[in-house]
């Protein structure tokens, strides 16, 4: 069969039952797994033989939403965990140890910045932060023998800059050093990074994946493009791993090295497993994603259209409009359609930006995106306040900045409700 589109893949991959079987993903919910023998489960344990033993490291449910994922994004494999900020953390841990460094867009969600920039800095893993108005040369001026991987968010949440993903990656490789992407706004339906070059993706699966705000989750996605061993630098991929016998990661799972080291090794130690039930309403988010995106799409960018005629909106940034900061990158990594997400000021600053949001009925006030229901939220006062002002810029956030998150409703209410707003504004 020639390769599905992916809206028929958010439908069909996965889950494949047999004859006889039920046609709707099951709910494995236990924990361990029996076997005949005890030789068996030791060759398990010694990863000569591929198998559940206990749900930490997989289950069957689990799995299928992994191989569903894995085949939306294009990649080999993916390991879901138990929140998006365990995928990042897992991602950059897998080839980081202390004393290395790793360079990041600036531009990237709040809790990531916290996550590498403070709890990693603890570890001696350093994070070197930069923006996409440097050059080359100045970014590549950052990278020293001990620079292990570069991360960026295709879509920045909640700045909405456009990382130039093909640019970064040829930086990357010409430095033996893999492109981590987080495609959590984008989703696969409207970008994969694999084809413009990303080694490694990874997702909160909490927002558009999910898409009903009911399930907390994320996962790596393993391109297996990256050459490990020709790169040189990952002894912890290409050497013996002595917690397995000796096993080599790049020599007994060849291009899967990476994910499987992800799952063996640190989801073993760390345990940021997702529940059997968490994957299944993954799942079952995941069916409707490409229907969702659209809709997402269309409502937010007729929602943009009328901010921008607007006299009380001082600014909007929504990279679809024509001439908006971002366009062109928008239009070549996403040119199928926004997410729903869209940032914008008010006339009157913070204060009508927060008596705004006091008079939304429909959109409500809520520390979540990117789901079904339209939602606001002011970054700088919620999820951002821990930023210093330089740290707000950087991050692409102004004090006024409001970070709206539109959703699949009839685009007329969601309009109808802004517009009573912001009269009271
Ligand atoms: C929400 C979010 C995260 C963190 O995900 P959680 O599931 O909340 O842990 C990471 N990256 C981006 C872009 C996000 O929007």
């Amino acid at each position: 069969m020639t390769q599905q589109h992916v809206d028929t893949l958010c439908v069909q991959a996965g889950y494949q039952p047999k004859n006889g079987e039920p046609r709707i993903l099951p709910i494995y919910q236990s924990t361990t797994y029996k076997y005949e023998s005890a030789d068996e489960l030791g060759q398990l344990f010694d990863l000569s033989k591929a198998g559940h033993m206990y749900t930490r490291i997989s289950n069957p449910t689990v799995d299928c939403v992994e191989k569903k994922i894995a085949a939306l994004e294009g990649g080999i494999a993916a390991l879901c965990t138990s929140s998006g900020q365990a995928a990042s953390l897992i991602a950059i841990l897998n080839i980081t140890a202390a004393g290395q460094n790793f360079l990041c867009g600036s531009a990237i969600y709040g809790g990531t910045i916290n996550l590498f920039a403070v709890t990693l800095k603890r570890l001696n893993i350093e994070v070197r932060f930069f923006t996409p108005d440097m050059c080359d040369e100045e970014i590549a001026a950052l990278i020293d023998e001990n620079t292990r991987a570069i991360f960026g968010e295709t879509v920045a949440n909640p700045a909405l800059e456009i990382f130039d993903i093909e640019r970064y990656a040829k930086l990357a490789h010409a430095h033996k050093i893999p492109l981590i992407i987080d495609n959590t706004f984008a989703t696969p339906v409207l970008c994969r990074p694999f084809t413009y070059g990303a080694d490694i993706v990874i997702h909160s699966t909490s927002k558009y994946l999910d898409g009903h705000a009911c399930v907390l989750g994320g996962v790596i996605v393993d391109s297996g493009n990256f050459d490990w061993a020709a790169a040189g630098k990952y002894p912890e991929l290409t050497e013996a791993d002595e917690s397995y016998h000796g096993v080599v990661y790049t020599r007994d799972f060849g291009n899967a090295a990476y994910i499987t080291k992800a799952r063996v090794q640190l989801m073993r130690d760390m345990g940021s497993t997702p529940q059997p039930i968490a994957a299944f309403l993954l799942d079952l988010g995941i069916t409707s994603l490409a229907v969702r995106m659209e809709r997402h799409s269309s409502n937010a960018l007729a929602v943009a259209k009328y901010l921008q005629q607007h006299e009380k909106i001082s600014w909007i940034h929504f990279p679809w409009l024509p001439g908006n900061k971002g366009y062109e990158l928008a239009q070549k990594y996403l040119p199928n359609g926004s997410c729903g997400v869209i940032s914008f000021g008010i006339q009157g600053g913070r204060e009508a930006a927060v008596r705004f949001m006091d008079n939304l009925k429909l959109a409500q006030i809520v520390v979540h995106v990117a789901d079904a229901r339209t939602c606001v939220l002011h970054p700088a006062s919620t999820t951002h306040r821990q930023l210093t002002d330089e740290q707000l810029v950087d991050a692409g956030i102004s004090p006024d900045l409001i970070r709206f998150s539109v959703g699949i409703e009839n685009v007329n209410d969601i309009i109808a409700d802004i517009e009573q707003a912001l009269q009271k504004a």
